[in-house]
């Protein structure tokens, strides 16, 4: 749906919100709401999660000194839970709520405000009036406290700004105004078309070395081959050849070591590391692969999960979790495509993209959790199990993005030895038969028999709604791709994730591994290693892990001796061997280059 923009301004929205911000050092922005026709008992709410992002957040921690008015007079609210509050008032007068929300995340999901950048999502800052959450909103940022070479951007349709970008903006509802956050700065930007519409690029926190036209023009062709994907002959929304939104702005923020982004209708939120970012008189390494696998993610998202979208996602429940078993799909098969497409767009080889395939292959293989959740359970549970990571995760759950992409790749590589079909068909008929709207598993089942012939619930049934490992040699071998067994890394072969920062400390101790069979803990250092028996015996201090094969030899069997709540522990590791992993490479260029290149 493509977003209309703003109407006159001789009827203004009966609900607005005036934000500033007001202390950049206590980081606090100051909000104002104001609500022309008010109930006689008003409620407003703050949500407590922010779609895209599926864990209970309760940003209303964040809310303070919340006042209401009429007039001249001052009406005490009455709190009545973690994020809601009513308001007993004249339903003819105005109400006007103010308040002052702490901003001092430094991720894509809350809000931030300090003397370098602001940043907000409406989720964070913009209560709720639940009875009219599908009336217009309008939202007038004001510069406050901003210093004077601050601007703004947002994908929200501007009413009336000045040339900064401060002003008036309007939201057609309180979906749409969530939907769109800003990002307030002395930011880097630059602009470049897509499909014949403007796409904004925003980086705050560049370093001077940053080289701003090779971002633009790499993002370009990651926009277009998106575009191409989904409009590949001309009608998937009826327009040909045009993305479902009339602009687009990235706002990308770059910190010393941050990762992850945040898709919205027309906008993603996004944070990178400084080293990964382009730089004009070095070759682009990993890190660099890396940032625009993560811009084609989530602009990708734009079609897959902020139109295209669960069922149960066809209105948000902002007060709770929304459950749907749909994630290894929306995340997943968006996974899938966002380095396929980098490969498509020419910014990735054929080996660039099976070592990237092959990273999501080894981590499946090396999950336990894998063998306990199915992906659609995965999906479900997302809200209590993935998001709360902690020492045991991997083996409670499976990633629904790392299988799912995996599900995605099985179906692909399916339909295409099948033919005369692609995942690529299926995808754009999907967009078609659900009207780029809320979708259903059933939906694809309907879309794949369709295209193919054949029913499709007997894979889905095994790849999604079970833990039976996914077929992925025969079809990769089909598709031109050789897989070498080779040696596994220490820790993966002894069961353990580890850190080696100043210590070594157990992270995690994988189910039925080496390391749970010696008795490791999370939480453990493990201090040294005594290896040999009388005279032979000797005693080593351990740093990293890899030395433990410095000092090993041949040994298969050795002593562990590791610190857990201050007591001395030794603990009987034998080593395994001949635990191997899978190393991807092109066997037949052109099997591959048929799936990869198409
Ligand atoms: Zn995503």
């Amino acid at each position: 749906m493509p977003r209309t923009p703003g109407r006159s301004t001789r009827h203004p929205a009966a609900l607005h919100y005036q934000v500033e911000p007001a202390d950049l050092r206590a980081h606090l922005y100051r909000i104002t709401l104001t609500l022309a026709q008010p109930q006689a008992l008003q409620r407003v709410a703050l949500p407590v999660w922010i779609p895209g992002s599926y864990l209970v957040r309760e940003f209303s921690k964040n809310l303070q000194k919340l006042q209401a008015r009429q007039g001249r007079r001052l009406i005490t609210p009455q709190q009545l839970d973690k994020c809601s509050w009513q308001i007993a008032c004249d339903p003819k007068q105005p109400l006007e709520l103010s308040y002052e929300v702490y901003a001092y995340d430094n991720s894509v999901r809350t809000a931030w405000l300090d003397a370098t950048r602001g940043f907000f999502n409406g989720t964070s800052l913009c209560l709720r009036v639940d009875d009219q959450a599908d009336a217009p909103h309008e939202l007038t940022l004001r510069p406050g406290k901003a210093p004077a070479s601050w601007q703004v951007s947002s994908g929200l349709a501007a009413l009336k700004t000045d040339r900064r970008g401060f002003g008036t903006y309007r939201a057609a509802n309180y979906d749409e105004l969530v939907d769109c956050p800003f990002e307030l700065g002395a930011f880097w930007s630059g602009n470049f078309k897509a499909g014949g519409v403007t796409h904004r690029f925003v980086v705050a926190g560049a370093p001077p070395s940053f080289d701003g036209p090779r971002l633009l023009a790499d993002a370009q062709r990651i926009c277009e081959t998106a575009i191409r994907f989904w409009h590949a002959g001309g009608h998937a929304t009826g327009r040909s050849g045009k993305p479902p939104f009339a602009s687009y702005v990235f706002m990308l923020n770059a910190t010393d070591d941050g990762y992850g982004g945040l898709e919205h209708r027309n906008s993603t939120a996004l944070i990178c590391a400084r080293r990964d970012l382009p730089r004009a008189e070095a070759k682009p390494g990993e890190g660099y692969t890396t940032l625009l696998g993560l811009i084609s993610h989530e602009y990708f998202h734009s079609w897959n999960v902020k139109r295209l979208r669960p069922a149960e996602f066809a209105r948000y429940d902002y007060r709770a979790e929304n459950y749907t078993e749909l994630l290894w799909f929306f995340e997943g098969f968006t996974s899938y495509y966002d380095d396929l497409l980098l490969r498509r767009a020419g910014l990735l080889d054929d080996a660039g993209y099976l070592r990237l395939l092959n990273k999501s292959i080894n981590q499946l293989q090396q999950t336990p959790g894998r063998l306990v959740q199915s992906v659609a359970q995965a999906s479900f549970d997302a809200w209590g199990k993935y998001y709360r990571v902690d020492e045991n995760t991997p083996n409670a759950t499976v990633s629904y993005y790392g299988k799912g992409a995996l599900v995605a790749l099985c179906l692909d590589l399916t339909l295409r030895a099948e033919g005369p079909h692609s995942l690529d068909d299926v995808m754009r008929a999907l967009w078609l038969r659900c009207k780029a709207g809320p979708m259903a598993e059933s939906d694809l089942l309907a879309v794949l028999q369709e295209l193919s012939g054949r029913s499709w619930s007997r894979e889905l049934k095994r790849w999604v709604h079970s833990t039976t490992e996914l077929p992925l040699r025969g079809l990769l071998e089909r598709h031109g791709v050789a897989i070498h067994e080779e040696p596994a890394q220490l820790a993966q072969r002894l069961g353990l994730r580890v850190s080696e920062s100043g210590s070594l400390q157990i992270k995690t101790v994988l189910r039925g591994g080496a390391g749970e069979q010696a008795g490791f803990a999370a939480g453990d250092e493990w201090l040294g290693v005594e290896v040999g028996s009388g005279k032979t015996r000797s005693r080593w201090r351990l740093h990293k892990l890899d030395d433990l094969l410095l000092y090993a030899g041949g040994h298969g069997r050795v002593q562990a001796l590791v610190a857990r709540d201050k007591c001395l522990l030794t603990l009987p590791l034998t080593l395994p061997r001949n635990t191997t992993t899978w190393r991807l490479s092109v066997r037949a260029k052109e099997a591959a280059g048929a799936w990869l290149g198409a």
